[in-house]
């Protein structure tokens, strides 16, 4: 048996030991998860900016920790209230029978993760999968092996094997976890691999939630205040050099204003980040492979007749030595480039002209759903446009990204975006079985339907007929 067999079968024997967990000892489990988190603060700060190569440590603390404290924070809340046992309504024709919903925990939870957020995308899904009193086996990427590391050491202070265990390594591993027979498995990364992990899940039928990524819009109205708007996608673009799953991809706006669009972001990214090469506060791209792989989408926007316009005016070599990508705003494009087709995953944003929103919904709708959308403008009528026709995992609206952060609404994709949801409740949820339970009353008129069949039962389905 392999190791990672024999771990499931161990947290498996132990759910079963236990397996509705009282809420003393999942607060415990929260609260002391919350509590090392905090306390290795500096250390997970430093390891994740040696994996990148830099990653400023306020971008560790905004994007993982404050994500993360607040997620405990909120499980710690109002995990006893979503523990409880739900009473349903009963229809007329079952009573005096009555409906209840019971949670329930899984048993144990898969958890795979990717390098950009490393610590807050193993731990938001270990947050609701404690709290709904499961166990949990966690799989982080193989580009962090630093952070990776110390999450195991970390998490193997507080936690038994059986309780909580961190399986560290490459794409084998990453294969073998995915086939193992979780009660249910979080993937959060590309949509090709969620593809894979879920024909992995499937002979075990294993239920998936799948946190994906893919083009997310941002549509810019006529009236929008870009005072607003423009400090507000540079920040979420440039946000860990654009490496977040939910940044702006692409901006759709009134041709007539891309010119000053397209400056006035450049000159907002510079203010931000003076230099980009060298600057602690600026991220560094994870790995030569996605450096080489941001060059090519420019080269190739470049080769069909894209105009590129780049903030700063840092040393190329250097730039590249570090591995940075300063903000990229690249016009007139057309669809045959691969900047238009693939999630670029970095600093680069294209701008395509779209004078009306009818045009800018048409544009969104005739492409994959995507994991999120942004909104600027003022006009209601034209954001609930935009809220009912168009279809993407999440919205801000005069924001970016700011809706992934909220624990009170589901956080999911759609699509080939993803499947299911967390945070919060959602989270609670999706790792717990809602068990639907019905109490038979003494006084159940259900004999009426037991055979043999005759005008008794053709009075008793009348009279059902009209009741329901
Ligand atoms: P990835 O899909 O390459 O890797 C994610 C995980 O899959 C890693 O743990 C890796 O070890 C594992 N893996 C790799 N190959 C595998 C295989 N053949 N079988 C099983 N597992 C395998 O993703 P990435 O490059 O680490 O992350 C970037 C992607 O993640 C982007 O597409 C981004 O949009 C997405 N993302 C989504 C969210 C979200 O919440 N929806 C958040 C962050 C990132």
């Amino acid at each position: 048996m392999s190791e990672l067999n024999a771990i499931f079968a161990a947290q498996k024997a132990a759910f079963d030991q236990m397996p509705n967990p009282d809420w003393a000892y999942r607060k415990a489990n929260l609260k002391k998860l919350g509590d090392a988190i905090a306390k290795h603060e500096g250390e997970f700060q430093k390891t994740i900016s040696e994996d990148f190569g830099n990653r400023a440590f306020e971008e560790t603390t905004i994007a993982e920790m404050l994500v993360i404290q607040g997620g405990i924070h909120h499980a710690i809340k109002h995990t006893p209230k979503w523990m409880r046992t739900r009473k349903a309504p009963t229809a007329l024709h079952y009573k005096p029978g009555s409906n209840k919903v019971v949670p329930q925990p899984l048993g144990v939870i898969g958890i795979m993760a990717p390098w950009n957020y490393p610590l807050q995308l193993t731990v938001m899904p270990l947050i609701g999968a404690l709290g709904a009193g499961n166990r949990a086996m966690v799989k982080p990427s193989e580009f962090t092996p630093k952070f990776s590391d110390l999450l195991k050491e970390i998490l193997g202070e507080i936690f038994t094997d059986q309780e909580v265990h961190v399986a560290v390594g490459g794409v084998e591993v990453a294969q073998e976890f995915s086939s193992l027979p979780f009660d249910h498995l979080v993937f959060t990364g590309s949509t090709q691999v969620g593809r894979l992990v879920a024909q992995a899940a499937a002979p075990n039928l294993t239920p998936v939630t799948l946190e994906l990524g893919g083009k997310s819009p941002t549509i810019i109205d006529a009236e929008a205040d870009m005072n607003i708007a423009i400090p507000r996608i540079a920040h979420g673009k440039l946000l860990n050099a654009g490496q977040t799953c939910v940044a702006p991809d692409y901006v759709l706006m009134p041709a007539a204003k891309i010119d000053a669009f397209s400056k006035a972001i450049i000159e907002q990214a510079e203010k931000f980040f003076p230099t980009f090469a060298g600057n602690p506060d600026y991220t560094s791209i994870i790995a030569d492979r996605h450096y080489a792989r941001l060059q090519s989408l420019l080269e190739d926007a470049e080769n069909k007749g894209a105009t590129i316009r780049t903030a700063g005016d840092d040393d190329k070599q250097q730039l590249a030595k570090e591995r940075r990508v300063p903000l990229t705003v690249v016009t007139n494009t057309t669809p045959d480039m691969k900047i238009m087709q693939e999630e670029i995953f970095g600093p680069l944003l294209p701008v395509v002209p779209s004078e009306t929103l009818d045009e800018a919904l048409d544009y969104v709708q005739q492409r994959e759903r995507p994991l999120a959308l942004y909104w600027f403008g003022k006009d209601k009528a034209k954001e609930n446009r935009v809220l009912n026709e168009s279809i993407s995992g999440g919205v801000s609206i005069n924001d970016v990204a700011w809706h992934v952060i909220q624990e009170d609404i589901p956080f999911g994709g759609v699509g080939p975006s993803g499947m299911g949801a967390y945070h919060g409740e959602d989270g609670f949820r999706s790792f717990s079985h809602m068990k639907g339970v019905f109490t038979q009353s003494r006084f159940s008129q259900g004999k009426q339907l037991h055979p043999p069949y005759g005008p008794k039962t053709a009075k008793m389905l009348g009279m059902m007929k009209k009741i329901i």
